[in-house]
């Protein structure tokens, strides 16, 4: 049985700078067992209803503007998993969430910053999941519980997104600066939260987390996490794999999920 994953994937730079979250994501792989395909729900393919990718192989999408020549010379040339997307997809529309197959899209950065780094081999097969940003946590939550069966499958499920995401506030001179104490209020809240397995707190964090809405001013970089949650099944237990802070703004938090 398959843990199920959150990870951060931060700036695009991560990939490429040596940072505590990037070598977090350097060391992943070791920590697991390798997966037969992975999918990944990442905060950078966004689409009004449920969707999941399967190329024959997956195109590395540069979906980022301003950074230097190293990270546009990255690729991630991975299997596609049109199997795996087929599975998916149908286990979400037996769940009453139809989801779209999109046989050409690759892997946008969300994607290909965490799993360059994990397997930089690219020699497992990788799906997409979209997400939805128009959609609550309770309704990803949903999306995710429809794809509890692929942990049993030999398929690692991972949300890729960002712990804290207001890119406004991001100085690009400072990555090693600490998070700053609104930052770490939100963090801790919500590692408390996900330690305790409080749901319902999860569910409403826009209300109950301590300055939600300026750590999230758009929630797709949060969302994956309650994919990953519902992944795992109900009553999965979170456990915290990693924490840190680039540019004092972006936590790097990291969470597995098993029941
Ligand atoms: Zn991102």
């Amino acid at each position: 049985m398959f843990p199920t994953l959150y990870l951060s994937h931060g700036s695009p730079m991560t990939a490429i700078t040596d940072t505590p979250g990037h070598r977090f994501l350097a060391g992943l792989a070791a920590t697991l067992p390798r997966p037969r395909a992975i999918l990944m729900a990442s905060a950078h393919w966004l689409t009004a209803g449920p969707a999941v990718s399967a190329p024959v192989r997956n195109e590395t999408i540069h979906d980022f503007g301003g950074f230097p020549p190293a990270l546009y010379a990255c690729r991630y040339p991975a299997p596609g998993a049109p199997a795996l997307a087929r599975r998916a997809a149908g286990l979400l529309d037996a769940a009453g969430l139809p989801a779209a197959i999109d046989p050409t899209r690759g892997l946008d950065h969300g994607a290909w910053v965490p799993l360059l780094l994990a397997w930089p081999e690219a020699d497992i097969p990788v799906a997409q999941l979209a997400i939805q940003p128009r959609r609550d946590p309770a309704y990803h939550l949903a999306l995710g519980r429809a794809l509890a069966p692929l942990a049993g499958e030999d398929v690692l499920v991972i949300g890729s997104g960002s712990f804290t995401h207001n890119l406004g506030r991001i100085r690009r001179d400072a990555v090693d600066a600490p998070d700053e104490a609104d930052v770490a209020a939100f963090a801790d809240w919500m590692d408390a939260a996900l330690e305790q397995g409080r749901t319902e707190d999860l569910l409403a964090y826009r209300t109950r987390a301590p300055f939600a809405a300026e750590q999230h001013p758009t929630d797709e970089h949060l969302l994956p996490l309650y994919v990953a949650l519902g992944a795992a099944g109900p009553g999965a237990k979170a456990e915290r794999l990693h924490v840190s802070a680039d540019y004092g703004v972006l936590r790097m938090d990291a969470f597995a999920f098993r029941t």
